[in-house]
């Protein structure tokens, strides 16, 4: 069964910019390489990460959250991004801007529970039990037509399947044969037949089974254990999130598996605490026998301090749930207000219980030679080549701007480097089309100077 997940593409953009990311890159000791997982400089943030990761790893973060603390594009982004990667395979990661929990149409409260959902994982195993083998004998078995009819039909198909054990003779159903002939299985390949559907890889189902065929007497008999027979573990990652957008009309099983299989119809309606429930459930009691696994991601909300009284009280409560993801936060304030509140001021506009929770990391500004290594990596990550200028130039417009508007710059930079007739990308496309936009200092000083000529 195959699971095709319904994503949201802002999700996925966010996250594009970050694909260079693998990991804290720290060494056994957990000290951070100047370069690695993808990640370069911001030693101290990235080793306090490593022992969060450890922590997490002992459980012993229940009910406490992160936060990172520093001026813009100190990448606070990439850092949660790579402790959910040291988390583990597949381990959800799920980027918020605190001001998204503002909206006409949701509840702010039911904005976070989506993003917690979306943010927990479900591991689920399936064993199946299949015959593998490299295909050494394909015979189509004609029969006289049982009709009367003229001309022939194909009654069954025999196939040689070698393994490292030797070769079996299986005799299967003719509506393999179909299926074996759609996939162009022929003589040399590696394929595998699930023994319950009798599906052969990549290929339709059917209800067969496969027999053998033993040459001494001549007869078929059903496949032994062993040989070419194995069971081969299939499994799937799921977010609850996913599973309650596909069970959010009701129909269908109320297993795991066909809840999944609603992931293959995608539709928008609206999901209740009930049917979350409902989902709990049925994830529990697949939990308790062992056949799911649930996988807690990272949630990260940037501009914490877009939140609000509530929302804050609402996520101190689930903090301590006991399907909570790790909740990592980012602000590049210091002290304000909260909001929702009418003037108590705190620092990063959080409230001090909740903060008070929190372990707190702190990103720092880059020098201009790590903004360089990490516009290398990007160019790399992006299959853009530049000249060494290029990116000496684009480090120090990264200086005067941002690192985040100079990594920007990037495509624009190719398109025109193109447009010049090149492929590697110059200081002058640079300047070029700096020249063309503007950053958001520049912006500002140019707001300033021009002051009077705007509407007030
Ligand atoms: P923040 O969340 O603090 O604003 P960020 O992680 O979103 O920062 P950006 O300002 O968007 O970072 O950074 C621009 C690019 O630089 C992104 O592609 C980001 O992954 C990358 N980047 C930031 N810091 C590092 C780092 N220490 N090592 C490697 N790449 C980095």
């Amino acid at each position: 069964m195959k699971i095709e997940e319904v994503k949201s593409t802002v999700r996925a953009q966010r996250i594009a910019a970050h694909s260079h990311v693998k990991g804290l890159g720290l060494n056994e000791s957990g000290a951070a390489l100047p370069v690695g997982g993808g990640l370069v400089g911001q030693s101290n943030a990235r080793e306090a990460a490593g022992i969060v990761v450890d922590l997490i790893k002992s459980k012993k973060m229940a009910g406490r959250a992160l936060l990172l603390a520093g001026p813009p594009g100190t990448g606070k982004t990439a850092i949660a991004l790579a402790i959910a990667q040291e988390l583990g395979n597949k381990v959800p990661f799920c980027p918020m801007v605190g001001s998204e929990v503002y909206s006409s149409e949701i509840k702010k409260t039911e904005v976070l529970m989506e993003n917690f959902r979306r943010s927990i994982g479900l591991r689920i195993r399936e064993t199946k039990e299949v015959y593998e083998g490299e295909v050494t004998e394909l015979t189509p078995i004609e029969t006289e037509n049982p009709m009367g009819g003229y001309g022939k039909t194909i009654s069954n198909v025999v196939i040689g399947l070698k393994t490292a054990k030797g070769t079996k003779q299986l005799k299967l159903d003719p509506s393999i044969y179909e299926s074996l002939q759609k996939e162009k299985v022929e003589v040399g390949d590696v394929i595998y037949i699930e023994a319950n559907s009798g599906a052969v890889k990549r290929q339709g189902r059917s209800d067969t089974f496969a027999t053998e065929f033993d040459l001494e007497t001549e007869e078929y008999v059903p496949l032994p254990k062993g040989d070419v027979h194995k069971k081969k573990e299939v499994i799937q990652d799921v977010t609850l999130h996913d599973l309650d957008v596909a069970n959010a009309r009701p129909q269908g099983g109320q297993d795991v598996l066909s809840m999944m299989g609603q992931l293959m119809k995608p539709k928008k309606t609206e999901i209740t605490d009930k049917l979350r429930m409902e989902i709990n459930k049925v994830v529990n009691r697949y939990i308790d026998q062992g056949i799911a696994e649930l996988v807690p991601g990272v949630l990260f909300i940037d501009e914490v301090h877009m939140l609000d009284l509530e929302t804050f009280t609402y996520l101190h409560k689930s903090l301590e749930s006991p399907i909570a993801p790790i909740v990592v936060f980012a602000t590049n304030r210091g002290r304000c207000v909260i909001r929702g509140t009418d003037d108590i001021t705190s620092p990063h506009g959080m409230p001090l219980d909740l903060l008070d929770r929190v372990l707190i990391i702190r990103t720092l500004p880059y020098s201009i030679s790590e903004m360089e290594q990490i516009i290398r990596i990007r160019a790399q990550t992006e299959g853009l080549q530049m000249e060494d200028s290029a990116i000496t130039t684009l480090s120090e417009i990264a200086g005067q701007a941002t690192l985040r508007y100079a990594v920007q710059l990037l495509t624009p930079a190719y398109q025109m480097c193109k447009v010049n007739g090149k492929t590697i990308i110059g200081p002058d496309d640079l300047k070029d089309v700096h020249g063309l936009f503007l950053d958001a200092k520049r912006s500002a000083t140019f707001l300033t100077e021009r002051n009077n000529k705007y509407m007030v």
